[in-house]
């Protein structure tokens, strides 16, 4: 469709970031279209208006984004999920692995109530590592993960069969 067209237009490539041989995609030039910005949210807004959530939890940082907007329209908290360290209340944390090494991510042990059904939303579906990291995390707080939520889905990665464990309600706007 049109609005995917437009984004990918916007999406520039940066080679050999963050160390060499990655290819990233850079979504900050779709943050300077402002029109864009506004048919996303509105794309967004259509898709999940129905879906009776109540909180949208975004991983950071690029999740905040568009999660924020999406959460405002539709009048239920906005939730974050960071990377260790950087919440400051009490929280649960979950590690995962990645290429080399792990990583971990936290949510507040506060932020959200049994059984409410959640979307996540991030800009990136890569190995689908990270928003796996999250729906562990809204799981162990007792709520459900209803959907996942992504501007781009890097679908050679096979990210969405990692995220089956918690839903099938997996979209994105753009897939390479
Ligand atoms: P995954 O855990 O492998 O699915 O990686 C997804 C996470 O890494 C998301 O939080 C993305 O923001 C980030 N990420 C990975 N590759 C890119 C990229 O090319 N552009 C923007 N973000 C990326």
């Amino acid at each position: 469709n049109s609005l995917s067209e437009k984004l990918k237009a916007k999406i520039r490539d940066v080679e050999n970031f963050p160390k060499p041989g990655i290819t990233f995609k850079d979504i900050t030039p779709v943050l300077s279209d402002s029109k864009l910005c506004r048919d996303i949210t509105e794309e967004l807004l259509s898709r999940y208006k129905d879906e009776n959530l109540d909180a949208i939890v975004g991983v950071e940082s690029r999740g905040f984004l568009f999660g924020m907007l999406l959460a405002y329209e539709l009048n239920i908290p906005f939730v974050p999920v960071r990377k260790s360290g950087k919440l400051p209340f009490r929280t649960l944390k979950h590690s995962y692995d990645l290429e080399y090494g792990s990583a971990s991510m936290e949510i507040h042990v506060d932020a959200l109530q049994n059984n409410w059904n959640v979307l996540i939303h991030d800009d990136l579906l890569a190995t689908g590592g990270t928003a796996a990291a999250a729906g562990a995390l809204v799981e162990q707080l007792g709520a459900k993960v209803q959907s996942f939520s992504f501007l781009i889905d890097l679908t050679f990665l096979n990210g969405k069969d990692v995220l089956k464990n918690y839903t099938t309600k997996i979209n994105s706007l753009v897939q390479y």
